[in-house]
């Protein structure tokens, strides 16, 4: 019989992969926390039409890539392609919105039906932060500048850069969108199918395009920045005074224009040259119109996403993941003989109790000692702690070092303990890994 494989662009992240993904989420937790912001727990899946009113139906994303499904009782519901949409739709419905800010934080899988390559996948992980009722630059430096240290925390922050364009006000958005399309008009039947189609529906988002004739045609268009109306152009120095006060580097790129159609003003990438066509690790922006367009009352938000699989395949990249990483259990406790279980158990409790961070694995399904010292081994722990009938009679444990050339000593309960600590606070992360 054929064996059911995995649903395509929807990847497994096996042990030994998983301990990449911890490491990423507990440095973003910890930085979220360190800034005050808070978790928001959303649903995978939300009512279709919350996508189509939000990120455009003239979208990619809403346009050709959801997983819209009607339910047994005929709702045409969504797995989310991304966050924003559902935070805001909870922050409404549970008033967080109305005379109060937020800073808030989530993290899940998202879906699209893209096509699949290296740091592309129909279900991938974000961490996102959304940001509501704060309207200055402050807000957008500060998501920036917190971002940037997150770079830093992962050691990838030489590898990436901060791209930053102004979207301007709605009604300068509108006026420039007339001229470009006079523009791009004449060379209508040069652009690729897609752009065609969005020369109509969306034409800002032509600068979008990935296909080469339609770049070079690009390259020449006129540019949004000659457009922007004085407020949101107050705002873009406001926000590019702070980040160079916070020693972030930037490069303002005319070009960037977001693939979601609720932007204004502030928009921004981190980019990577590393990861080939999927270079954008994170992108983010102001969208003050969304609130107001699911039916809010008009609440200025900023937020951001991050892909967090071209994130570790950047970290991978350039060789940036800890190699703590490739251990994931320190010690592996054996006994001889079941008949010290209980005993060992005992132990067990003892020594995760007394040191904190410890991941102690305990041998289960019994064998011959030789088989037992077998898979000490193949756990991948540093140590061995051998509970034979010598050691229980003495209250001692034999320690056998398994990676670095196997030599054995007998430790008394303290000098053990002494022991395992060194070896958690040696791991390069200092942490514990509960
Ligand atoms: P792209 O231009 O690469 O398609 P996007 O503009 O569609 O990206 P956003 O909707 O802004 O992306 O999502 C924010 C981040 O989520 C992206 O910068 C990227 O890191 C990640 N991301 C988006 N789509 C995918 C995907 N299909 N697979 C993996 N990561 C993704
Ligand atoms: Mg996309």
């Amino acid at each position: 019989m054929k064996k059911i494989q995995s649903v395509r662009g929807m990847p497994d992240v096996l042990p030994g992969v998983s301990g990449r993904w911890l490491w990423l989420e507990r440095q973003a937790q910890d930085i979220l926390a360190a800034w005050g912001y808070r978790q928001i727990r959303l649903p995978v899946l939300e009512h279709t039409g919350l996508f189509a009113r939000s990120v455009g139906e003239s979208t990619d994303i809403v346009a050709k890539e959801m997983y819209s499904f009607a339910d047994r009782s005929g709702d045409s519901v969504t797995l989310r392609p991304e966050g924003t949409a559902g935070c805001v739709r909870a922050c409404e419905e549970h008033g967080l919105l109305f005379n109060q800010t937020q800073r808030l934080w989530y993290a899940g899988p998202m879906f699209r039906y893209e096509r699949p390559q290296k740091g592309r996948y129909r279900q991938f992980e974000q961490i996102g932060v959304e940001c509501f009722g704060f309207e200055g630059p402050d807000i957008d430096a500060e998501l920036i500048v917190m971002t940037a240290q997150l770079w830093r925390a992962l050691g990838v922050a030489d590898a990436v850069t901060l791209e930053l364009n102004s979207l301007g006000s709605p009604e300068a958005r509108a006026v420039y969108r007339e001229a470009l399309v006079a523009w791009l008009t004449p060379y209508r039947d040069d652009l690729d199918t897609d752009s065609q189609r969005r020369l109509l529906q969306n034409p800002l988002r032509i600068f979008d395009s990935k296909v080469p004739r339609t770049r070079e045609i690009m390259a020449e268009a006129p540019l949004f920045a000659d457009h922007l109306d004085d407020a949101s152009k107050a705002h873009f120095e406001g926000l590019q005074a702070l980040l160079e006060a916070a020693a972030v580097p930037f490069v303002v790129n005319p070009r960037i224009v977001r693939g979601l159609d609720y932007y204004s003003r502030t928009v921004f990438e981190w980019t990577t040259d590393r990861l080939g066509a999927q270079g954008t690790v994170c992108a983010g922006g102001r969208y003050d119109g969304l609130v107001a367009q699911l039916g809010g009352r008009p609440t200025p938000a900023v937020g951001f996403a991050m892909g967090l699989e071209r994130v570790l395949l950047l970290a991978e990249a350039i060789g940036a993941l800890p190699a703590e990483l490739e251990r994931e259990v320190d010690v592996y406790l054996l006994n001889l003989d079941d008949d010290q279980l209980p005993l060992t158990l005992a132990l067990a409790r003892e020594l995760r109790a007394a040191v904190p961070g410890l991941r102690l694995q305990m041998h289960c399904g019994g064998g011959k000692p030789r088989a037992r010292l077998k898979r000490a081994d193949g756990s991948g722990a540093e140590l061995a702690l051998i509970l034979g009938e010598e050691e229980v009679a003495a209250g001692t444990v034999a320690v056998k070092a398994l990676r670095a050339g196997g030599e054995q000593r007998t430790l008394d309960r303290t000098a053990l303990i002494e022991t395992l600590r060194a070896l958690v606070a040696g791991r390069a992360d200092g942490r514990d890994c509960k």
